[in-house]
């Protein structure tokens, strides 16, 4: 018993460092990233996309990086780059995909996103926000 202890630490330590060096080559890569954009201009439209790809693509490249590519205050980023439409399984299960519009990084993933096909037999039944029924005997 002590033995696999002594092991399962012994394994989490290393995996521990693993992680942490893998951050540092995270914060270094995101930091050339920022150092190789100095200085570009946010004339351009291939620009605008970049601030695109960069805000929604590598969430390590910070917020105000992508405001100085733009030229725009940090709060103004999103809204100057645009919304991402997302897509996940229908959380009734019902097979079906759901979409929204993310407006932020910040914004949850995680909440509870029904299809239009639920949420229109929702509505028609007034069921609340993610509940799906099916009628009785169905
Ligand atoms: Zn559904």
């Amino acid at each position: 018993m002590g033995e696999d202890l002594d092991r399962a630490l012994d394994r989490l330590s290393v995996a521990e460092a693993e992680r942490d060096a893998a951050q540092d080559r995270v914060a270094e890569a995101a930091r050339a990233v920022a150092g190789a954009i100095t200085g570009r201009s946010a004339g351009g439209a291939a620009d605008r996309d970049l601030a695109r790809v960069l805000y929604w693509d590598y969430p390590d490249v910070p917020v105000p990086v992508v405001g100085a590519l733009l030229g725009v205050a940090t709060n103004r980023v999103a809204g100057v780059v645009g919304g991402r439409v997302v897509e996940r399984p229908c959380v009734n299960g019902c097979g079906r995909m759901a979409t929204w519009t993310m407006r932020s990084r910040n914004e949850s993933t995680s909440g509870s996103t029904e299809c239009s096909t639920c949420a229109e037999e929702r509505g028609d039944r007034g069921l609340p926000r993610g509940w799906a029924m099916r009628p009785a005997g169905s």
